[in-house]
Parts: C-alpha cells; structure tokens; sequence
C-alpha cells in the first residue's frame, strides 16, 4: 500500500490497573486504504477496540499510556493536542458504536443530535443542520425523514436507531468510519441491511472502514482485507480471500473450525478452540497463543513457549508462527479438504 490513509506503527496502549500494567495492545502495525474495508476479527478481550478507541484517542490519559505511531493522512495523533482533535473526529474520522441506545442522549431529538455534530464542525446554521439532518436519515433509509428527525431515540426501533447512528457518523463525510460490532445487537435481517447500506455509503462517499467482529460471517461479507487479532497482537493478516481460504496461524484456523459454512459438507463437526483468551496483566510467555495451540510440538525445542514469533512490520500478507511455510501446508490442509469436499 504506498500511499495509506491511516498507518499505525508498533501501537501499544497499556492501562495502569491496581492489579498491574494491562497490555491490552502490544506492538500492533497496519494500513487502511481510502474506499476500503479492513476487518478486525478477534475474541472478546483480543484488543480490537481498544485499538480502535485508540485512534480516536478516546481513553482516559490519565491511566492510560499509548506508544508508537498513528498517521491520519499524515498528521500524528498520538501527540495531536485535544484542539487538533476535536476538529479531526466526526471530519475526519467517526465512530459507529456497538449499542445505538447508549449512544444517543435520551433528551434530545435524533435530528437535534445529528444536527449539532454538523454544526460543530461546519459551523452551519440550525436551519442549515435541520436539513442536513433529513437527507442524512433518508439517505440511510429512515422512512418520513421529515417527521423523524423530530422523534426522541425511544420511539426508533433497534436497527432504526442503528441507521441515525450511522447518519451521525457520517453527516460531515468524514473519510473513515471505525465501526464497532454495529450490528451485533440486531436480528440477521437488519443486520444485512446496515452492512448493505454500509457498503453502499462506502462507494459514494469513498470512506475507509474500520469493521470490528467476532463473527468471520460479518467479515467474509464485508472487508478487503483482515487482521486477526489474539491477546494484545496481530496474529495474521491479508486480503479476505487469503485469510479465510488459507489461513496461516493456528489460531485463525481455529476460529474458521469453529464456524459453519452454507456451502460445505453438513457432517463436518465444528471444533471450538480450546481453553481461553490470554490475561493481558500476565500473558503467555513466547507465543501468546501456545497454551491453547495445538502444534507446538510440531516446532522444534521450546520455542513455541520460549520465543515471541515476529510479524514483519508491513501491510502484505503474514502470520505470526514459528511453524515453516511447508508445515502449514500440510497440517491446514485437512481443514481446508474437510471444508471443500
Ligand atoms: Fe502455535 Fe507455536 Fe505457531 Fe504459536 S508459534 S501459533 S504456539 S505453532
């Protein structure tokens, strides 16, 4: 990727606890492209919203400390003061989060909300803001947008109020969305509609998206390109086909055994992965995942446990694991028979 978007180097965001220093991120590198879609995928606790929080340096600083780098179209955020980025976020960049109802203030009207974010950073009047706020709500499909917008949060339905969310994320066209399980909440219909509509935003507006998941569903529907993350790290990366056709970390293929597929053969037992995520106040020494892999002893000595398994700094494709490129190969392939066959 020559020219990204956004680049973050070596990021690591470290919270002071009474218990200890948590590493909930540890030395993590990626790009994103303009009019692209990056999937993060991970468990609970693996560090991908603390990534994304991270960008918009939205953790307290008073208990937390970041190190590393992130370059917003060049400009630093790490060190950007509270001015530059009160300016940069909902611009530049914004957040969809997870729960909608949380999220929206319950004493203001959704147009007043969306309104005022378009006020803050446009300097546009309330008349102004009032009509943004319609064609934003009828842009994300919100029937009668002109009476909507004068509705309270409670008289929208979940995945309605996913969709104003959504407006307000994007009524100052920012140029990428960092989306946070957003659709989590919502039945599988609506589920499908907002990431449609995500999509369809994407291609006018040219945003770059940040998608947050557990689900490989979600990701295999959404993304250009993945990064696994396990305990703090990126453990594989690569374009969707790659990942989710070949994968190369133990830990991926985990997740994928762990899921159905539509098209594969119906007898294949799923296998969840055993044991459970890393604490990130004491994690694994070595390869944070080798309490849980069940390959060590296909790599020679102690290594799995002694020796920490490097991912090139980079946006190509890679994974962090001792085991040879050969190895893989031929220990992956059975997953990749038993899921084609
Ligand atoms: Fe498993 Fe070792 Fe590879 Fe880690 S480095 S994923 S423990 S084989």
């Amino acid at each position: 990727m020559s020219n990204p978007f956004l680049s973050v180097r070596d990021l690591k965001v470290h919270f002071a606890t009474h218990d200890g220093v948590v590493k909930a991120v540890d030395g993590l590198s990626f790009d994103v492209e303009r009019g692209k879609t990056l999937g993060i995928v991970g468990e609970s606790g693996s560090g991908k919203s603390v990534t994304n929080m991270a960008i918009l340096r939205l953790h307290d600083p008073r208990n937390t400390v970041m190190d590393g780098e992130i370059l917003l179209d060049g400009k630093e955020l790490i060190t950007a003061s509270e001015r530059e980025l009160e300016q940069l976020r909902g611009n530049k960049m914004s957040m969809i989060f997870q729960d909608a109802l949380a999220s929206l203030s319950p004493y203001h009207t959704i147009g007043a909300q969306i309104g005022e974010t378009y006020r803050k950073h446009t300097g546009a009047s309330k008349k102004e803001a009032r009509a943004r706020s319609i064609e934003m709500l009828r842009r994300v499909g919100i029937p009668q947008p002109d009476v909507r917008v004068d509705e309270y949060p409670h008289q929208f339905s979940g995945g309605m109020r996913q969709r104003a969310m959504i407006a307000m994320a994007l009524v100052c066209d920012p140029e990428l969305v960092i989306a946070d399980e957003p659709t989590t909440a919502l039945d599988v219909t609506v589920q499908a509609q907002i990431m449609d509509l995500l999509k369809d935003l994407q291609q006018e507006f040219g945003t770059a998206i940040i998608f947050i998941t557990h689900d490989l569903g979600v990701i295999a529907d959404i993304a250009d390109d993945v990064l696994v993350m396990y305990g703090g790290r990126c453990v594989e990366r690569g374009t969707k086909q790659e990942v989710l056709r070949t994968p190369e970390h133990p830990y991926t293929l985990g997740l994928l055994s762990s899921m159905p597929t539509l098209d594969g053969p119906v007898d294949v037992p799923l296998s969840p992965i055993p044991g459970s995520p890393p604490s990130l106040l004491n994690p694994p020494s070595g390869c944070r995942f080798h309490p849980r892999c069940t390959f060590t002893e296909k790599v020679s000595g102690e290594r799995c446990s002694d020796e920490q398994p490097v991912l090139q700094i980079g946006d190509g494709r890679g994974a962090a694991c001792h085991l040879t490129s050969e190895q893989k190969r031929e220990l992956f392939a059975d997953y990749a028979t038993a899921r084609t066959n």
